[in-house]
C-alpha cells in the first residue's frame, strides 16, 4: 500500500510550525469528522487526517519522519504502520465541537474515553527509531556503543498518573461520561457526551503535577550502553527490546531501533557478507606470475598469482569475509586483479620492450583476424 506523504494529507509544508499543522488539522477535522462531514470518503480522510496529525505534531515522532518517511513506522506495530490510537485528540475535538463531539468521537473510533482513560489504563510505550552512524571495522567486527537520545519516562512525581489526591469524579460519579436531555425543535434527546469534569477520566486529583503537567510523562535525556553484533550493514536495523518511551500505568515500554549507516573502507569493497578488494599488479607480475602480500580483514595474508593473470581474474579467499549478522557464517573475500599498463617508461623499460616485441608473443588468438584479413585483401 502507497501511504500518503503526512505533509500533503494535512495540506502543509515541509517546515510548517506546530501552530500551521494544528490549524490544518483542524480545518480537515471539520470537514471530514466522520460526525458531521456529507464527504464521500469521510471517515477515510479523517483518519489520514488523525494518522499525518499524531506524528507531526509530535516534535520526536515528526523527527523520525523527516528522516525515514513512513519507514520510521513501518516495523512498528506489526507492520502496520504508525499507531495512533493512544494519541490524545480529544482538546482539539471538545474545542472544535464542544465536548459532546469529543464523546460522540471517542465512541465513534473506538478510541476509549478519550484523554482521560488512557491515564488510569495501562499503555504501551512508543517504540523509537535512531539512525547510528558506524566506521567499517566497527561494523564488521561489531563494537560497544554508547547512544544518547531522548525519551520519555513516566514522571517519578507522580508515578505517571498526572496528578495527586486522585478521586472519584463527582460529575459523573466515575463512569466519564454524563448524559444530558436536549430540548430541540424536533423533540428530546438523551446524548452521551464526555465528562467535563474529568474529561472522561472518571477521577480528578487535588493537583495537577506540574512536573509533567498532567501528561503523566516527561522527556529524559539517556546514555545507553549498546553492544552492537558483529556484520550490522548500511540499513540493517537493530531492536532493543524496552528501551524506546516507558509505558505507562504498568504498560510495556516501547522499543528502541537503531538502524545503520555503515561508512565505506578505502580498500575493501562490502557486498552482504563479502568483501572484494582490487589489486593491482604490474605487466610483468602479470606475465610472469607472484606472490603478494594483501591485507584481509583477518590479517595479512600471501596470494599466489600464476603466470599470465589477467585484469578481472578472481580470487577466493574462504572464510574470509564478514560474519553474518544472523547467522554467524563468514562470506568470502574476493581479490580482483588488475593489471596495470605503465604509461611512462625510462629507457630502459623502452628499449626491453622493443626487444620483447621482437619475440613472437602471438598466440593462436591472433591467427583468426589474420587469417580473415588475408583472404579480403586477395
Ligand atoms: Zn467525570
Ligand atoms: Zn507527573
Amino acid at each position: 500500500m502507497n501511504k500518503k506523504d503526512y505533509y500533503e494529507v494535512l495540506g502543509v509544508s515541509k517546515d510548517a510550525d506546530e501552530k500551521e499543522i494544528k490549524s490544518a488539522f483542524r480545518r480537515l477535522a471539520k470537514k471530514y469528522h466522520p460526525d458531521v462531514s456529507k464527504e464521500p470518503n469521510a471517515a477515510e480522510k479523517f483518519k489520514e487526517a488523525q494518522e499525518a496529525y499524531a506524528v507531526l505534531s509530535d516534535p520526536e515522532k515528526r523527527k523520525q519522519y523527516d528522516q525515514f518517511g513512513h519507514a520510521a513506522f513501518d516495523q512498528m506495530n506489526g507492520g502496520r504502520g504508525f499507531d495512533f490510537s493512544d494519541f490524545d485528540f480529544s482538546d482539539i475535538f471538545s474545542d472544535l465541537f464542544g465536548d459532546s463531539f469529543g464523546g460522540a468521537f471517542s465512541r465513534f473510533t473506538g478510541f476509549g474515553g478519550g484523554r482521560g482513560s488512557s491515564k488510569s489504563r495501562a499503555s504501551r510505550g512508543s517504540d523509537r527509531i535512531m539512525r547510528v552512524d558506524l566506521n567499517f571495522e566497527d561494523a564488521v567486527y561489531g563494537c560497544k556503543k554508547t547512544i544518547n537520545l531522548d525519551v520519555y519516562e513516566e514522571c517519578s512525581e507522580c508515578n505517571g498518573k498526572g496528578g495527586r489526591g486522585e478521586k472519584t469524579c463527582k460529575t459523573c460519579h466515575g463512569t466519564g461520561t454524563v448524559t444530558s436531555e436536549q430540548n430541540t425543535l424536533f423533540g428530546t434527546f438523551m446524548t452521551r457526551t464526555t465528562c467535563p469534569n474529568c474529561k472522561g477520566a472518571g477521577t480528578t486529583f487535588d493537583s495537577t503535577c506540574s512536573k509533567c503537567k498532567g501528561t503523566g510523562k516527561v522527556r529524559e535525556n539517556k546514555d545507553l550502553e549498546v553492544k552492537i553484533p558483529a556484520g550490522v550493514d548500511t540499513g540493517t536495523r537493530l531492536r532493543l527490546q524496552g528501551k524506546g518511551d516507558s509505558g505507562l500505568n504498568g504498560g510495556d515500554n516501547g522499543d528502541l531501533y537503531l538502524e545503520f549507516r555503515v561508512k565505506e573502507h578505502q580498500l575493501f569493497e562490502r557486498d552482504g557478507s563479502d568483501i572484494y578488494l582490487e589489486l593491482p599488479i604490474t605487466i610483468t607480475d602479470a606475465v610472469l606470475g607472484c606472490k603478494k602480500e594483501i591485507p584481509t580483514l583477518y590479517g595479512n595474508v600471501k596470494l599466489t598469482i600464476d603466470a599470465g593473470a589477467s585484469t578481472g581474474d578472481k580470487h577466493r579467499l574462504k572464510g574470509k569475509g564478514v560474519e553474518d549478522v544472523r547467522t554467524g557464517t563468514k562470506g568470502n573475500m574476493y581479490v580482483i586483479i588488475n593489471v596495470v599498463i605503465p604509461e611512462k617508461l625510462d629507457r630502459t623499460q623502452k628499449k626491453l620492450f622493443e626487444e620483447l616485441r621482437e619475440t613472437n608473443l602471438k598466440t593462436s588468438e591472433f591467427k583468426k583476424i589474420e587469417d580473415y584479413l588475408e583472404k579480403n585483401s586477395k
